[in-house]
C-alpha cells in the first residue's frame, strides 16, 4: 500500500492513492505581481480580468495524470495562488472540486456545473473511493498582521460575473477571490486490510489566533485547533502519518507548526508554499526562495517528524507504513522542461 505524491509548485499537489487521483489546489497560470494593487501587500485587487492559462494546465494534467485522470480537486482556500487554474483542471478532466462556497462560485463563474462541485464548510466526512475517507477541517487563514484584508474570513456573496470581453475574473482578494471564509484542512485516511495511512494538509496559511473561532457572516465555525482535534477523533487517529502545512509568511508559520505540531504528531513534515506566487511555472522555485527556517527544523526534530524539503518544483515521494521515500521524477521534469 503506498501513497504516491509530489509537489507541483506553491501549494499544488496531487495525491494518488490506488486508482484514485487527488489534486490539491489549482494554480499553474501564474499572475505578474504587477497586475495586483491595493492593501498592505497589494494583494486586494486585480487592474485587469484574467483567464487562466489553459495551455499550462493541459501541459501539467497530461504530464502528471497519467492515464487514470484526476478525480477530485481540492481547494484549502479560494485566494487566486490556489483556486484560480480550478476551474480550468475540471472542465479538463470532470473532476468534482471541493472547497468553500468561494470556490464553487469561482468556478460555476467559468461554465463548471453546481453538480461537479461540493461546497465544504467543516466538519464534514466524505467517501471518496473504497477505504479512502476525508475529514473537512475548518482552519483560518492566518496573516492578520501582514494584511487583514487577507486574513479576514471571506466568502464571495454570489457568482462573480467574467469580464463580457474575455471571460476573465479579476483575480484580488476583494475581487473575485477572496479567502472563502478562512481556510480548510483535509485529514485523508486511507486503509486497505489492516494498513492504514493518514495524512493532514493546510494550506500555508498560519494560525493567527488558535483560541479565536473562524466567524463568517455570523455563523461561527469554531477553533481551527478544536476543529482538528475533532476531526483526529472522529477519524479515530491519535497522529497522522504525514503533515503537509505552513513553509511561508515566517514566523507566523513557524507558530503555527509549533502550535499544531503536538495535536498531529506526524512522522513525517513537510512545508509547502514557501516559492514565488508570480513567477512563471516553468522556472520552478527560483534562486531566492528556497526554504529556510530553523525553527522548523526544530520544532520538528523535538516531535520526532522527519522533515522533508521540497528542492524542486515536481518532487515526488511514495508513503508507506515504513515512511516516506523520494521517488525519482526527472522524466516529468524534463516532460514539463522544468529546470
Ligand atoms: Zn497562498
Amino acid at each position: 500500500m503506498t501513497l504516491r505524491l509530489t509537489w507541483l509548485g506553491v501549494a499544488n499537489w496531487l495525491f494518488e492513492a490506488g486508482d484514485t487521483q487527488i489534486l490539491y489546489n489549482a494554480y499553474f497560470s501564474r499572475i505578474p505581481q504587477e497586475e495586483f494593487y491595493g492593501g498592505p501587500i497589494e494583494f486586494d485587487h486585480a487592474r485587469a480580468p484574467r483567464v487562466p492559462d489553459k495551455e499550462t494546465v493541459a501541459d501539467v494534467v497530461a504530464a502528471v495524470s497519467g492515464e487514470r485522470g484526476i478525480g477530485y480537486v481540492f481547494t484549502g482556500h479560494s485566494h487566486f495562488d490556489h483556486t484560480f487554474d480550478v476551474a480550468a483542471v475540471a472542465e479538463l478532466t470532470g473532476a468534482r472540486v471541493v472547497g468553500s462556497r468561494s470556490t464553487k462560485y469561482q468556478a460555476l463563474a467559468q461554465g463548471i456545473p453546481a453538480g461537479q462541485c461540493t461546497e465544504v464548510s467543516g466538519g464534514e466526512h466524505l467517501v471518496l473511493a473504497d477505504g479512502l475517507e476525508v475529514w473537512v477541517v475548518r482552519w483560518d487563514h492566518g496573516l492578520a498582521d501582514v494584511a487583514p484584508e487577507i486574513s479576514e474570513p471571506r466568502e464571495l456573496a454570489a457568482v462573480p460575473v467574467p469580464d463580457p470581453e474575455t471571460g476573465g475574473l479579476y483575480a484580488g482578494a476583494l475581487d473575485a477571490f477572496p479567502n472563502g471564509g478562512g481556510s480548510r484542512g483535509y485529514l485523508f485516511s486511507w486503509h486497505t486490510g489492516e494498513t492504514r495511512l493518514t495524512w493532514f494538509v493546510i494550506d500555508a496559511s498560519a494560525v493567527g489566533d488558535p483560541q479565536r473561532p473562524v466567524v463568517v457572516d455570523g455563523v461561527d465555525h469554531g477553533r481551527p485547533f478544536d476543529n482538528l482535534r475533532d476531526a483526529m477523533a472522529d477519524a479515530g487517529i491519535e497522529r497522522v502519518d504525514l503533515w503537509i502545512g505552513p513553509g511561508m509568511g515566517l514566523p507566523d508559520a513557524e507558530e503555527s507548526v509549533a502550535g499544531a505540531m503536538p495535536l498531529l504528531r506526524p512522522r513525517v513534515f513537510i512545508p509547502h508554499h514557501f516559492d514565488s506566487i508570480f513567477a512563471p511555472f516553468h522556472d520552478g522555485i527560483g534562486p531566492d526562495s528556497e526554504f529556510s527556517s530553523p525553527a522548523i527544523e526544530d520544532t520538528a526534530a523535538r516531535a520526532g517528524a522527519s522533515l522533508h524539503v521540497p528542492q524542486r518544483y515536481l518532487d515526488g515521494w511514495q508513503l508507506t507504513g515504513g515512511g516516506l521515500a523520494p521517488v525519482d521524477t526527472t522524466g516529468l521534469r524534463r516532460r514539463l522542461g522544468l529546470p
